[in-house]
């Protein structure tokens, strides 16, 4: 935790102060933002190791701005949120946010939040050992044995095994496989998780490596 540094973008400028005092008081060094439009700029400029994301920010809310990141960054996120009925949403990961903080806080749950997201990005997650993926071919292995993918299968285990044990959204992954927005149903993802795992099966009976997370999305497993 010590010296881990910390973005805070929140509008209400006491609030980010007063925020900032907190976790400066663990040992983090922050800086603060202000705005919601070109707040992923500033993320990616600044490359933190862990965003605090208000939710309500002028011109470009939170939500759009952590969809938008987890484009291009897996850098941890906590949404803060003063609306109780968005949690639900929050906790359903749809934005790929890793855990929320309700308005109002007090300083030691703020605290204790950021070290615990914090404690979990920096123990690197492995993936099982026995899976090789060459991106440049789509071509997946399992204790050697070819699982020969279709492209779009490919995509979802290289996505997946990116960060095993993180748990996707169907919303996510279809993000990531269509990135055109193209309007596919929640179910084609399931569809196409299917006929993965019938490979996988097919190459190793026993293995569980893509995992259902019930009512929310998908994971790989973690060795
Ligand atoms: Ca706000």
């Amino acid at each position: 935790m010590t010296d881990a540094h910390i973005l805070i973008i929140e509008d209400e400028v006491k609030l980010a102060k007063l925020l900032r005092d907190y976790l400066q008081q663990a040992g983090c060094r922050c800086s603060l933002h202000h705005r919601g439009d070109d707040a992923l700029q500033r993320i990616q400029e600044e490359n933190p190791d862990l965003v605090l994301l208000d939710i309500m920010l002028p011109s470009k809310d939170g939500m759009a701005i952590c969809r938008a990141l987890r484009h291009v960054s897996q850098v941890p996120v906590i949404m803060v949120t003063a609306r109780v009925e968005e949690i639900d949403r929050l906790l359903g990961l749809e934005l790929g946010a890793d855990d929320y903080i309700c308005k109002p806080f007090s300083p030691r749950e703020v605290v204790a939040r950021v070290k615990a997201v914090l404690r979990r990005s920096s123990t690197a997650s492995t993936p099982p050992e026995g899976l090789q993926l060459d991106a440049t071919r789509y071509r997946a292995r399992l204790d050697g044995h070819d699982l020969d993918l279709t492209a779009v299968e490919f995509k979802l285990l290289e996505y997946l095994a990116a960060s095993p044990g993180r748990i996707f959204s169907r919303t996510q992954l279809m993000d990531h496989i269509y990135p055109d927005q193209r309007i596919v149903s929640d179910r084609t993802i399931d569809s196409h998780i299917k006929k993965l795992r019938k490979k996988i099966a097919a190459a190793d009976p026993q293995s569980n490596l893509v995992q259902s997370v019930y009512g929310v999305g998908y994971r790989l497993e973690e060795e």
